[in-house]
């Protein structure tokens, strides 16, 4: 149990990578905070199912992503309940497929919010904490779309080349404090995000479900698989670990080779 007596919040952790990657936390002994949208009766369900599964204590934040005082108040959550914030990931992730010309500003002010400014304003948060034990792990759920884009998410691709930059800043700045900062990089997972993209890429590019299946989104992976949550989790927690304490300011693609064409 490698993060036995450490405290890890997770944002987006109510479904898909950001679940995945808690549960992983909890595995190894952490003490969790658990944020995200959803349904209340689901998430106390997968609040109270982490506790009694793992043996550990996790308590749920419901703080918006979008708004800097909630997210603040996240981190001071975690910090009064259990004493430290010693691992950070920055998770909590929306998508938005549409020409330019036609996307809507709020959903552009949305998506640069929750998939960008938030990290900012939880490193902000958290760091100082982390600077005073002198250990920390912070880990960014970038996306290959950190590293190349595709038509039709400006606003995805931008934030997400945005926060490979705030990595590569903040890992310098805590370089010498016990702290990592890393991302990591996934291709196509297989979570509702993906799911719920396919109607408005049917539209966008005119093809059936099937179509962008096989034709986008495994088109672009050479693997010809979906990347799963479980993988992803495993590479968070690796990060944790005293083996990956020199990896700091590094994108860690896990596309099936996508980014490698
Ligand atoms: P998901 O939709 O399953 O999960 C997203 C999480 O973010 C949910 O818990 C949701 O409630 C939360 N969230 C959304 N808006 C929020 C807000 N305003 N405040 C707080 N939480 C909010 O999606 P996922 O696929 O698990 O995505 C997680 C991360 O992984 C995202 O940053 C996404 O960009 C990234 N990613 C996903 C893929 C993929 O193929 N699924 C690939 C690369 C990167």
């Amino acid at each position: 149990m490698t993060l036995k007596s450490k405290t890890a919040v997770v944002t987006g952790s109510t479904s898909g990578i950001g679940l995945a990657i808690a549960r992983a936390f909890a595995k190894e002994g952490a003490s969790v905070v658990i944020n995200g949208m959803g349904d209340a009766a689901e998430i106390e369900k997968e609040r109270a199912g982490i506790e009694k599964e793992f043996g550990v204590k996790a308590i749920y934040s419901p703080a918006d992503m979008t708004k800097p005082d909630e997210i603040a108040a996240m981190i001071a959550l975690a910090e009064k309940t259990f004493g430290s914030v010693d691992v950070l990931v920055n998770n909590a992730g929306i998508q938005f497929v549409s020409p330019v010309e036609e996307f809507p500003i709020e959903k552009w002010n949305q998506i640069l919010a929750i998939n960008l400014s938030s990290a900012f304003h939880t490193i902000r948060a958290a760091v100082p904490g982390m600077k005073a034990r002198k250990w920390g792990r912070i880990i960014n759920t970038a996306s290959a779309h950190s590293l190349i884009a595709s038509p039709f998410k400006s606003a995805y691709v931008a934030a997400k080349h945005g926060i490979a930059g705030l990595t590569k800043t903040i890992a310098l700045e805590t370089a010498t404090h016990g702290i990592t900062v890393n991302c990591i990089s996934p291709g196509y997972v297989w979570t509702p995000l993906v799911e719920r993209q396919i109607p408005d890429t049917m539209k966008a590019r005119g093809l059936t479900k099937e179509q962008v299946i096989n034709d986008v989104l495994l088109e672009a992976q050479p693997t010809k698989q979906f990347v799963t949550v479980d993988q992803v989790a495993a590479l968070a927690v690796f990060l944790t670990t005293d083996a990956a304490s020199q990896i700091t300011g590094a994108n860690l693609s896990m596309d099936g080779g996508w980014t490698a064409g």
